[in-house]
């Protein structure tokens, strides 16, 4: 149950005053971490202002720098109303001491600037000034006061990332009421630690955050925005050790066969496992032997080989009559498994089953049985292997291909369906260390680092849409020369359609172009006509596969040799990457071709360098984060850490390592959050939403 001393925070930002339910969406569509209920007065409160403006700043109208904000005092010396009808913006000249400045307005009323700005008066004036042609002029200013009445413009104004339909003013508003209900916690932290660090309490770091005085009081690194952060990190990291310690606490089963069934997997492989897999599936024999369940993270770049090993993984469960479950984020993807594991299953007597959301009743029940009765080893699914009314008769081992799709009660969900189940997470991302911990705790680690023998790295260049033709007429020329090529176009949500449409016109466009059938491929596609598509594509029956990313993950056609990405700059480094791993999955040359609108922004600009220049992904990871933050290398596309309102992963990396032995020092002195410090604790989970881990506690 959540601390009554939260509910104020807990009330639904229309339950403040001025607050109607059309507003109310549109903050919680700014504020909110999920679109399926309104944020809440935390919510907001946790919307931190990124900058603020100095209206103290006076420098006089000669040394006021361009785009600069300044507060200005001057005398009024002339309207130039400009000629009436005329599309001309209504200018005003004024001076002080220092030089002259014209401020610019379009679309005037006349009658109300005569008043605002009589000619000889002294007014004050706030607003960015900017430089054409040597001379300083300001567009509409923010702020246009008599003498008497410049005493009442702030200091000091935080700036807040803002959204489409919403006034400043009036989330302002809504931050001053919300901050009057904000009620007194008990401190979660350690009072030694508070001190050395000169750390605020939390209630009076958030109300400094929304009432600056200075640039300190809001940026990443002034003792405000520490201390709540680290609050945040605190909060994810107790989360994560205690779904981490429940875990181990459910006790492991020592797992030690002979190791022949994965023998017969791995000498079914048409070539040798690499130094760096052969390692990874050393680590994991030696995890399942252990008494304590094992929870391993493998990372590894596209192409890498990790399916293998996780099946070298499965067998070894298996083989001591335990039952395996592989996972994926999509249903191609789990499709594509299971196909690639059919004939080495085969090879190895091991008795495999696929599971979608488009089984049939019919169908799902049989597979249940069998699941029930010990007749399937292994299977192969989408999420609906969460769901509860899928059992087992004896799990053993759940692999999780691509983990950060899938959150941590999923994790849990599945573990639960059996005995001391171990737990292997598979990810193609490669996250730097730092943010695995955010995502993952303290998982051990396992990664692949060289890809295997044989493979050439993919040729990439990047190339302008003006030159569509161009490139269309190459594919036309490399497809008949035997090779097959992807063609990827971007589907973003918020124009779905728009995007849906431009797929289907580009097939359109290339069969007439090419005089040959191509194959269509995305998300509003039945599961039949996606497996169609990919058969076609596979086979060689089509050499082109017209796609939006939903092949972005996993897909594999070793023979596919060329990949365009249509619109590049809009794909986040990450994905980009992703996507390129599609090829260069055989021993032949593969290219990339980033087909971008031009002209491009200076990020976008940069993502398409560094794509030419290099196919490491751990080096692509590490320039993602510089560009982006953490946000874009999980794919998602909100600014800051994903999962972190107010941490961010480049400014509070340091913290994080804090909190993760902070968190394990508190579980150790007090495991079920009982004492004094426990229960300020259970508030702070509840207050960043990461209560679900409370439910892991022992009752009371
Ligand atoms: P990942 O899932 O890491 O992106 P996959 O497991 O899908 O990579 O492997 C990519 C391709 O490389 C597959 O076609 C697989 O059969 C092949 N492969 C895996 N391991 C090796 C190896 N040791 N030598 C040669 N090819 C391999
Ligand atoms: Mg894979």
């Amino acid at each position: 149950m959540r601390p009554s001393v939260l509910d104020p925070l807990f009330a639904p930002v229309s339950s403040l005053q001025g607050i109607g339910p059309k507003i109310a969406k549109t903050i919680s569509g700014l504020v909110a971490d999920r679109q399926d209920r309104e944020a809440t007065l935390a919510d907001l409160l946790f919307h931190v202002p990124h900058s603020l403006i100095d209206r103290r700043h006076r420098p006089g109208i000669a040394y006021s720098e361009n785009g600069q904000i300044v507060t200005l005092q001057v005398t009024i010396d002339r309207h130039h109303p400009g000629p009436r009808g005329g599309r001309a913006p209504y200018r005003i000249t004024a001076f002080d001491q220092t030089g002259s400045i014209t401020f610019v307005f379009f679309h005037p009323r006349r009658d109300w600037l005569e008043k605002m700005f009589p000619e000889g008066e002294v007014r004050v004036v706030s607003g960015r000034v900017e430089w054409f042609n040597e001379r300083p002029q300001m567009v509409h200013p923010d702020y246009l006061l008599s003498l008497e009445e410049a005493a009442s413009m702030p200091a000091i104004e935080p700036v807040y990332p803002m959204t489409a339909g919403l006034a400043g003013k009036t989330l302002q508003k809504a931050l001053g009421a919300a901050l009057q209900r904000l009620p007194v916690l008990p401190e979660w932290q350690d009072g030694a630690f508070l001190e050395r660090n000169m750390w605020p309490g939390f209630d009076e770091a958030l109300r400094a955050v929304h009432n600056p005085k200075e640039q300190d009081d809001l940026s990443p690194e002034g003792a405000n925005i520490r201390r709540i952060a680290y609050d945040e990190l605190l909060a994810s990291q107790l989360a994560l050790a205690l779904v981490r310690k429940s875990m181990r606490q459910l006790g492991g089963v020592s797992r030690k066969p002979s190791g022949t069934l994965q023998q017969k997997v791995i000498s079914a492989l048409p070539f040798s496992l690499t130094d760096g897999q052969a390692a990874a599936v050393k680590d994991i024999n030696s995890d399942l032997a252990e008494p304590i369940r094992m929870l391993r993270l493998l990372q590894g770049d596209v192409g890498a080989g990790k399916t293998v090993v996780a099946l070298a993984a499965l067998a070894q469960v298996i083989e001591t009559g335990a039952q395996g479950a592989l996972m994926a984020p999509t249903e191609i993807l789990a499709r594509q498994h299971f196909a690639s594991m059919q004939p080495l299953c085969e090879a190895a007597g091991i008795r495999l089953a696929l599971m979608t959301g488009k089984d049939t009743q019919k169908q799902r029940r049989i597979l249940q049985e069998k699941l029930n009765a010990g007749e399937i080893d292994l299977v192969v699914g989408t999420h609906a292997l969460f769901q509860g009314s899928v059992t087992f008769q004896n799990l053993g081992l759940v692999v999780v291909d691509e983990q950060h799709r899938f959150g941590v009660h999923q994790r849990l969900a599945i573990s639960a369906k059996g005995n001391g189940v171990d737990v292997l997470v598979m990810t193609a991302t490669p996250i730097p260390r730092t943010l695995v911990l955010t995502c993952f705790g303290d998982m051990d680690v396992s990664r692949l680092t060289e890809k295997p023998a044989g493979r050439k790295p993919v040729t990439t260049v990047s190339v302008s849409l003006d030159r569509l033709d161009e490139i269309v007429g190459r594919i036309g020329a490399a497809i008949s020369s035997g090779q097959k090529a992807y063609w990827v176009c971007p589907l973003v949500e918020e124009s779905e359609k728009i995007d849906l449409a431009a797929v289907e016109d580009r097939h359109k466009v290339l069969e007439q172009a090419l005089g040959q059938k191509v194959s269509l491929i995305h998300g509003r596609m039945s599961a039949d006509e996606k497996d169609a598509a990919m058969a076609s594509f596979k086979s060689g029956e089509t050499r082109i596969l017209v796609a939006t990313t939903v092949i972005e993950v996993g897909v594999d056609v070793p023979d596919a040799t060329i990949i365009v990405i249509e619109h590049a700059e809009r794909f986040g480094l990450a994905q980009l990457h992703q996507l390129r791993g599609r090829v260069g999955r055989s021993d032949k040359p593969s290219s990339c071709v980033l087909l971008f609108k031009a002209p491009l922004g200076e990020t976008a600009a940069a993502r398409l360098n560094i794509m030419r220049e290099t196919n490491d992904g751990f080096l692509i990871a590490e320039e993602d984060l510089r560009l982006r933050g953490g946000g874009e290398i999980l794919g998602t596309r909100q600014s800051g850490t994903p999962g972190f309102r107010v941490a961010r992963l480049e400014d509070h990396a340091d913290l994080m390592e804090i909190a993760r032995d902070d968190a394990r020092l508190i579980l150790e002195t007090d495991p079920d959050l009982k004492g004094p410090r426990g229960d300020a604790l259970r508030c702070l989970l509840y207050l960043f939403g990461r209560d679900e881990a409370i439910r892991l506690l022992r009752a009371g």
